[in-house]
């Protein structure tokens, strides 16, 4: 299967009002897509990414106020990294501290990474890369477009062994491992690239076999979209995973994506997803996320919808 790279991660938050003001005014994301958990109606699935949310720049969250945090740990997706220019270290180090966030910092690969959490205790990271990363981030009033998020970097994926999920990754997936070096926290940590290479298409596999196993919920990666190009490519994908002797699901329309899901051997939900029709089918470039948008069998009960809904910081 031709798989491009990373297209988007989609994680569990508690307050949406924290949430969004997290991701829009402390990172400088763009508020991409307002919709609904097409499952829970009641509650928001939010989008930010860059400008247009190009495949590989949305972060997506379902919200459970009041719901237990999560325990992140092997059989998750543990860390979601953005890439920025080696540049903007300084200004990432800059902003977070005056924002009051804690974050540590370490060598990886050759690059700087900084460590932190969002606020109900997801993994995050900025890598600060001397590798060419073309893509545009979204203009933030207080984040320059010289130092905006340019789009994810990397996924780093926790188990208590990594072979299987590497096995999934290498022979039926198309990655292929491109370096490794000990992990900060110990273990192995091993890259993997997809397509071209570079920010974007790097998954990371990190081994830790003493750690208690993760637990879902709040703070926690729910599942790890990689893109392909279009349908085409998906039916391929499908047939490889069932093949491989995964279960997938049939082909999902996601209305700005279609998709298939597996979770694979060490426990992560794997969605491959199409890069079109993307997330300007219902909205224009300006507009986006500007307003509620619902499902077909949602629209007429509109009203009732939007009133059970907390307003935005936005
Ligand atoms: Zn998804």
């Amino acid at each position: 299967m031709k798989i491009l790279g990373l297209h988007h991660i989609t994680a569990m938050a508690g307050d949406v009002a924290a949430n969004v003001q997290f991701y829009t005014q402390v990172l400088g994301l763009r508020l991409i897509k307002r919709t609904v958990n097409f499952d829970d109606p009641s509650t928001y699935h939010l989008y930010f990414g860059d400008t247009v949310g190009t495949p590989g720049s949305a972060l997506t969250f379902f919200y459970w106020a009041g719901q237990p945090r999560g325990r992140p740990g092997p059989g998750q997706a543990t860390d979601t990294a953005w890439s920025v220019p080696a540049s903007s270290l300084d200004f990432w180090r800059e902003r977070l501290a005056s924002r009051g966030l804690e974050f540590a910092e370490e060598r990886r690969f050759g690059d700087t990474v900084l460590r932190f959490s969002d606020p109900d205790g997801l993994g995050l990271e900025i890598v600060a890369t001397s590798e060419a990363d073309p893509r545009q981030p979204w203009a933030h009033p207080e984040v320059p477009v010289a130092h905006g998020l340019r789009g994810f970097h990397s996924t780093t994926l926790t188990h208590a062994d990594s072979a299987r999920t590497a096995r999934l990754l290498v022979d039926i997936m198309g990655w292929r491992e491109i370096a490794r070096e000990p992990a900060s926290g110990g273990g192995e940590r091993v890259r993997y690239a997809a397509g071209a290479g570079g920010p974007g298409a790097y998954v990371d596999l990190v081994s830790a076999p003493e750690a208690p196993r993760g637990r879902p919920g709040a703070g926690t990666v729910h599942h790890v979209a990689f893109r392909v190009a279009d349908d085409a490519e998906e039916i391929v994908a499908l047939a490889e995973w069932r093949a491989a002797g995964l279960q997938p699901s049939p082909q999902v329309d996601r209305n700005y994506f279609h998709s298939i899901y597996a979770r694979e051997p060490g426990g992560v939900l794997f969605e491959i997803a199409t890069d079109q029709p993307g997330f300007l089918i219902d909205e224009t470039r300006e507009s986006l996320g500007s307003r509620l948008l619902l499902p077909p069998q949602y629209e007429p009960h509109r009203a009732a919808i939007e009133a059970r809904l907390d307003p935005l910081p936005v």
